[in-house]
């Protein structure tokens, strides 16, 4: 299966968008009461994020002190646990969207409506976790310390190392 992440949104009272930029460098939890929360972390790891994990029952009933926990800024939880906790009146509480589910092996993918420098903030090569570069000709996520130029597929980075394309010996990258 693949997740199409679509973005961030606060969670409750007035919740409007979060930016993933507005994520870094933030003490971050995530909660996942769904049927395999490994895919959910897994998915927010795809995206540079790396949350302290708390697996959940699949549809586990939060109660508000499920949700906190020691030294933490924001809580990220999937659409489906946000619906359960609306009601908390936090403001900490942060739901990754995802627009599709798609019956693929490939777990993680991005969709953005187009790659931005906001959006390259947060994407980072999933095996170094070093900064891209973004080749927008050839529709490409570039790490330079692996050589590796991950797909931009259908507008949607594939941040998959075994769908890299390995640079050429010679291939320089600006
Ligand atoms: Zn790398």
């Amino acid at each position: 299966m693949r997740l199409v992440p679509a973005g961030f949104r606060r969670v409750g009272p007035g919740g409007g968008p979060v930016s993933p930029a507005a994520l870094a460098r933030k003490r971050l939890h995530a909660v996942a009461g769904i049927g395999h929360p490994a895919r959910f972390f897994a998915a927010l790891r795809a995206l540079g994020l790396a949350p302290a994990e708390h697996p959940f029952p699949d549809h586990h009933a939060y109660r508000p002190a499920d949700l906190d926990f020691a030294e933490c800024d924001l809580v990220l939880m999937t659409e489906k646990d946000a619906v359960k906790c609306r009601s908390f009146g936090r403001s900490d509480l942060v739901a990754l969207r995802v627009d599709a589910e798609v019956d693929r092996a490939s777990p993680i993918a991005w969709r953005p409506a187009s790659v931005d420098a906001r959006l390259l903030d947060i994407l980072v090569c999933p095996l170094c976790k070093s900064t891209l570069v973004y080749r927008k000709a050839e529709r490409e996520l570039v790490c330079k310390g692996d050589r590796l130029a991950f797909p931009i597929r259908d507008g949607i980075p594939v941040m998959l190392e075994e769908d890299a394309r390995k640079l050429d010996p010679q291939e320089e990258v600006e």
